[in-house]
């Protein structure tokens, strides 16, 4: 039994539940899935997810609650995170914004709402490293990862990388919970079970 951990103090949560319970039945597993509003949790759960929302209330309610810490010590630990969209921005080494207290999980600089300036939000087919076909990225006043430091870029957008992995944390700038398409939530949680995750 997976014990995944979905940070839900603010944000997009059932989707993400539902994404995970998919992907660890494609991997003949279980998961249990408990949404973290308080600190004590983080520690008994193998897996975290840090959802979009809004950054700057996730970010205080995280320091706030004092989970803050403790997401910090899952990574150190060495276990999965998967940070979408907001989750991104919070997880980052700086969000160029005062009202984000960066976790500095993923070594990226981001720029909030900054992505796709144009069209506040879009879907595109994204060609994403360990995934055989293009994977639908759905995104919503997304950050744009203006720097990327000692990070995999596993994929990009118009140059910009839009999905990287830092050691145990996959982030992305785009909200892989909102498609019916589970392969990200599998290559940042089951990685090490396959070489590269096929399409259903
Ligand atoms: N624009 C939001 C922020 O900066 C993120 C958007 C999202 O998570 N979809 O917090």
């Amino acid at each position: 039994m997976l014990r995944a951990g979905v940070v839900a103090v603010q944000g997009d949560v059932n989707e993400h539940a539902a994404a995970i319970e998919r992907a660890a039945q494609l991997h003949g597993e279980e998961a249990e899935v408990v949404e973290i509003r308080q600190s004590g949790i983080v520690s008994d759960c193998d897996v975290l997810l840090l959802p979009g929302g809004e950054s700057t209330t996730i970010s205080r309610l995280l320091h706030g609650e004092g989970i803050a810490e403790e997401i910090q010590a899952h990574v150190e630990a060495g276990k999965p995170v998967l940070a979408t969209c907001a989750g991104l921005i919070v997880a980052s080494a700086d969000a160029k914004d005062d009202r984000v207290d960066p976790l500095g999980l993923v070594d990226v600089t981001v720029d909030r709402n900054a992505f796709g300036r144009q069209k506040d939000s879009f879907e595109a087919p994204l060609e994403i490293d360990g995934l055989d076909d293009p994977f639908p990225a759905v995104f919503i006043r997304a950050p744009l990862i203006d720097d990327a430091g000692d990070v995999e870029v596993l994929a990009r957008w118009d140059d910009d990388p839009v999905a990287v992995r830092d050691g145990p944390v996959v982030g992305t700038s785009f909200h892989p919970e909102l498609t019916d398409d589970v392969r990200l939530h599998r290559l940042a949680f089951f990685e090490s079970a396959m070489a590269s995750v096929e399409a259903e």
